[in-house]
Formats: structure tokens, C-alpha cells, sequence
């Protein structure tokens, strides 16, 4: 058992370019964020790349690659890690399908990848319609959190997996090009095609309708990927612990590498999500673990809507009620580490990921405590500033290994 305890805080998509009416910094540096600031100048900073070359920036992939594996040698796709979390079981021949809830409008475009973040209990009316006009035949569908869901393939009778792509990335633009394609498809795309009719025409969904926010006008199938397979932390590096998140897709990493998922009250995914709750909960649980990995995805979701406003929020309150109280509560143990990083960038100009290297931040009461790799003059946790440390980790699955042996 590894004596250091190890808390790894991501704020999803919070690195940006710089941005014009912030005088050209980015929200990172125009936020006011003392904690992550006072980690950056009494700790090491620098930056990592989380997604390798060539493949796609996913929360999935980079993330992957904090919990310390190679995404280019494990990535099996979004949807079977998050079928993991929700107990779903997968057969060697299943395939999982990420099923969000879309709103495509008049014009046929993509006018939000989250049906205007749909409800969860609004959502569940429309998956259970679904389930009783759509499944059947090896099709299944699960229903998750707001417009997040799920769709099972059972005894996928082709080799090779349908060509997909993620809604957040086409918002605003024509639908008609981004269908499913290749092998496999042709059974998607009457399947998105059906559960427009059904969204449509069901009574109970209509009657639904006028009780939430939600505008589901399609399903959008995408994320395609078979059950993965990853070595445990433990026996990787002897570590054990927990998960906290609002997504499905981190608790299902780490379900994959042994970690248990924790439920925190009120984590809802977006900009009113419970922060303290989290923090509380993290340093609940560092109790009785080594490693907990906690992650806010607030300023991913500002970052796709496109609202400056609304990311600057999120990083303040990461900043002050995860990263502070975190530090604080942490402070009581004679070997603690804390990692602080976004998965990826979400900038706002572009409302969609992408796979530039990140800033990280590696703060700790030993190795990395006022040692060798603290820079002087380092003012504040940015894309600037840890570009400007030489510090680069070009394998981001190797930070976890990084903390552990206290050196580069
Ligand atoms: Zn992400």
C-alpha cells in the first residue's frame, strides 16, 4: 500500500486561448484564483499533453491518460466505460453506443448536442419510450444523467464499428452529413430516424413536454466501443480509492482501473453543481484511500455553450470551494500529493474540445514541496505561465508515475 495520498482535481475543458475582450488572457488567467495560483508558485508547473497525437480529444481519451494510462494502447470508446459505471454487463460481442438527446432544429442543424440540458426525469420518459417503441432485436436502451444515455448492440454482427461523431461538434451545423456511416450504420441511422418520429409523436412525451426545460427532438448515436480492458492502480501502483464526478464517463474509468465511483448530493455537471460537496467528500473519503479523482465538469459545459461568463464562474468556484478546501483538509497528512489540471481545452471561440497540451499543476508537502522544480516568479496556474516553465510531460499518462517517484 502507497502511503502518499493523492488527490487528483480536474476541471474539465478549463484551459482556452486567449481571449480578446479579456485583453487577450485566457479565462484561466483573468480568473481570481488564489489556491490553484498558490499551487502553481509553491509547487511544479508545466504542461502535458493528455491527448495523443492522431486520436481524438475526448473527455474519455484525455482523461484516460490522467488516471495514468496510454489511451493509444486501452481506448476502447466512450460508451463502454460509461455502461461500466452504470452495471450494465457487456459480452465480448456487444457493442455500446452513446445515446444523447439532441435538439436539431428547423433548418436541420445541430442546435444543441444536450437538448438545452435536458432533465434527467424529462429524459427518462423519452428513453422509456424508446425502450417500448424502438428496442428489441439485440438493441437495448439505458437511460443516464440529463442527455447522456446509452444504447447496447448485443452480438454486433460486423467486424468493424460504425463511423460516428460527437454532437458537441457539429453544434450549428447541418445534420444530414454527420449520420452514421460506414458498416453498421445503416441500422443507426433508421434507428435516429425512428426515435424522431417517436419523440415526436408519443402522448406521453408531449405531455411531458410542457414541465421541463428539455427540447429532445432526435436521439444521436455515437462513442462506439467494445468493453475495455485496463489494469488495476492497485496493482499497477498500489493504489486504491474513489471516484467523484456527475458524468457517467469518469466514474466508468475508474470502475475499469478499481476505483469505486462516490455519489455526491446535488453534482449535477454544470455551472450549479455542488463543489464543496465534492471536497467534502473527497477528504471523506481520503480517510480510508490513497487516490481519489475528482472531477468538475462545469467549465467543459460554459466552454461548449460559448459563454465566457459562465467559464469564468466555474474555474472561480473550482478554484475556492474544490482546490481550496481540498488544500486545507489535506494539510493534516504528512504525505499528500494534489494534481490539478484540465482534461483538455474547451475554448470558447471554438465551443468544442481540442488536443493542445494543458497546464498542470503537481503541489505536495514532499518531493515537490519548495524542491528542485519550483520555479521562481511563477505568479498564477495558466496556459502562459506554464508554457513559459520549460516543464513539458509529452506522455500525460506518465504524471501519475511522476508523483509517485517524485521526479521527472
Ligand atoms: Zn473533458
Amino acid at each position: 500500500m502507497n502511503r502518499k495520498k493523492i488527490a487528483v482535481l480536474v476541471g474539465d475543458g478549463m484551459a482556452d486561448y486567449p481571449v480578446e475582450s479579456l485583453g487577450n488572457r485566457t479565462p484561466l488567467e483573468a480568473a481570481s484564483t488564489p489556491n490553484m495560483d498558490y499551487l502553481a508558485s509553491n509547487g511544479v508547473l508545466g504542461m502535458a499533453r493528455t491527448v495523443p497525437r492522431g486520436m481524438a480529444p475526448g473527455s474519455d481519451t484525455a482523461n484516460i491518460s490522467i488516471f495514468g494510462y496510454n489511451p493509444a494502447e486501452n481506448y476502447t470508446g466512450r460508451a463502454p466505460l460509461e455502461a461500466l459505471n452504470m452495471g450494465i454487463e457487456m459480452g465480448p460481442g456487444d457493442v455500446a453506443f452513446r445515446c444523447n438527446l439532441v435538439t436539431i432544429d428547423g433548418e436541420e442543424a445541430m442546435a444543441d448536442f444536450s437538448a438545452h440540458h435536458i432533465e434527467t426525469e424529462f429524459a427518462r420518459v423519452v428513453i422509456d419510450e424508446f425502450r417500448r417503441e424502438i428496442a428489441g432485436a439485440g438493441i437495448e436502451f439505458y437511460p443516464g444523467v440529463s442527455y447522456r444515455h446509452l444504447m447496447m448492440w448485443r452480438d454486433y454482427p460486423h467486424g468493424e464499428l460504425p463511423e460516428t461523431t460527437p454532437p458537441h461538434d457539429i453544434q450549428g451545423e447541418k445534420v444530414g452529413q454527420y449520420m452514421p456511416r460506414g458498416t453498421g450504420s445503416d441500422l443507426l441511422r433508421d434507428i435516429m430516424e425512428r426515435s424522431r418520429a417517436v419523440i415526436a409523436d408519443s402522448a406521453v412525451i408531449r405531455g411531458a413536454r410542457s414541465k421541463y426545460r428539455g427540447k429532445p427532438v432526435s436521439a444521436w448515436l455515437w462513442g462506439a466501443g467494445r468493453r475495455p480492458s485496463l489494469s488495476p492502480l492497485a496493482e499497477k501502483y498500489g493504489l486504491y480509492g474513489f471516484t467523484i464526478s456527475a458524468v457517467d464517463l469518469i466514474h466508468g474509468i475508474g470502475r475499469a482501473v478499481g476505483l469505486e465511483p462516490l455519489r455526491v448530493e446535488g453534482s449535477t455537471g454544470y455551472i450549479d453543481t455542488n463543489y464543496a460537496g465534492k471536497a467534502d467528500a473527497l477528504l471523506y473519503a481520503m480517510q480510508s484511500a490513497n487516490f481519489v479523482f475528482l472531477h468538475v465538469e462545469s467549465p467543459d459545459e460554459s466552454g461548449h455553450e460559448g459563454s465566457l461568463e459562465h467559464k469564468i464562474k466555474a474555474i472561480e468556484d473550482f478554484d475556492a470551494m474544490v482546490v481550496g478546501r481540498v488544500l486545507n483538509g489535506l494539510k493534516r497528512y504528512d504525505d499528500y500529493v494534489i494534481l490539478v489540471m484540465p482534461d483538455h481545452p474547451t475554448p470558447l471561440s471554438i465551443r468544442t474540445h481540442t488536443a493542445d497540451p494543458v497546464p498542470f499543476c503537481i503541489y505536495g508537502n514532499n518531493g515537490f514541496a519548495g524542491g528542485a522544480y519550483n520555479r521562481r516568479g511563477i505568479s498564477g496556474f495558466n496556459e502562459r505561465e506554464a508554457s513559459m516553465t520549460g516543464i513539458f510531460v509529452e506522455e500525460g499518462h506518465r504524471l501519475l508515475e511522476i508523483i509517485l517517484s517524485e521526479r521527472f
